[in-house]
């Protein structure tokens, strides 16, 4: 595995520390649209800026981390055209499954494997080197990786073929939005009868109805008015359109994805582009109160 060259594309708020923990073990060359961000990374982590994307993909695992398949599919003729001979690729973006079929499909016939390896944890499990990692494509390819994968995941789920990691990642983030929107609505309604949301949050937190939302979101963002952008709206936006429009394609009835999906494309032209849990000021400012003034 020591011989192992690694190379990582997109030093975002995930890929940067996800890089870094790789750097820490092995030889790993990084590129990044702006370059002084790549620069910053080798100082820090003692990884090596590649001139090109091309020459990222002299390698022989190459991580991509970018914000949707838009900016992969771009990559790709870069990629063929670099890549070494028995090139593996893993690509983390949570992207929609159809374009990771299509990108596995054009590589096969350049010897290039292709694993969709969309991660989950946030910012700080990024950082931590704790993050979910779920995997479509190769099982036996999977198990090449897995050791460079181990740099900065706790949890590594094989879920399927080529696209079954981003189907999971896109359904994750459906319930994230669903909990959002569904938490934001109640507290409101709550704090207009004269419960705090802290006071709520405190029995919803030892109660059923309690999510990670509710234990790890609202307590610092929504009450107490930090909204740090460590996962923009945009970002979930998409996720939420992919997990509807997959759900649209397999026919399932799926009411509660499509409205959250709806809600999301509205908080998002209305709000900009904030953090995501941001997106309970809509119903804020539909209910005209703000959560958590006590
Ligand atoms: P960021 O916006 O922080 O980073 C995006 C990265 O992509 C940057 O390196 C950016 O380069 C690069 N990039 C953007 N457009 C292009 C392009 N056209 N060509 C080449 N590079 C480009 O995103 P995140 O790190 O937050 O998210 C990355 C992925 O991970 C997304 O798919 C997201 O949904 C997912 N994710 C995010 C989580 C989070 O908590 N933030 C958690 C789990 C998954 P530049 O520096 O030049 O802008």
């Amino acid at each position: 595995m020591d011989a192992m060259k690694i190379a990582f594309i997109g030093l975002g708020l995930m890929g940067y520390p996800m890089a870094g923990h790789l750097a820490r073990t092995l030889e790993t060359l990084i590129w990044n649209r702006s370059a002084e961000k790549a620069v910053s990374h080798a100082q820090e982590f003692g990884s090596r800026v590649a001139g090109s994307i091309a020459d990222a993909a002299q390698s022989d695992i190459l991580f991509t981390c970018l914000p949707t398949s838009k900016e992969v599919l771009e990559l790709l003729p870069h990629i063929i055209t670099g890549a070494k001979a028995g090139l593996i690729w893993v690509d983390c973006t949570s992207g929609d499954p159809a374009s990771a079929r299509q990108i596995a499909l054009s590589l096969e016939a350049h010897g290039i494997r292709f694993l969709d390896a969309p991660v989950s944890g946030g910012v700080k499990g990024a950082i931590n080197g704790k993050l979910t990692v779920m995997v479509g494509g190769d099982a036996d390819t999977l198990e090449t990786v897995r050791p460079a994968l181990e740099t900065f995941a706790a949890k590594i789920v094989h879920c399927g073929p080529i696209g079954a990691g981003m189907a999971v990642k896109a359904a994750n983030q459906a319930l994230l939005g669903v909990n959002i929107l569904a938490l934001s609505e109640v507290l409101l309604g709550l704090e207009r009868q004269g419960v705090t949301s802290r006071t709520a949050l405190e029995v919803i937190n030892s109660s059923s109805g309690r999510s990670n939302v509710s234990q790890n979101l609202f307590p610092e963002r929504v009450i107490g008015r930090a909204f740090p952008n460590t996962f923009s709206l945009k970002l979930m936006t998409k996720d939420v359109r992919i997990a509807a429009q997959s759900l649209r394609e397999q026919q399932i009835p799926s009411p509660v994805t499509a409205l959250t999906e709806q809600l999301l494309e509205v908080a998002l032209r209305e709000l900009g582009d904030v953090d995501h849990v941001a997106a309970a000021q809509l119903l804020e400012r539909w209910a005209g109160l703000e959560l958590g003034v006590e």
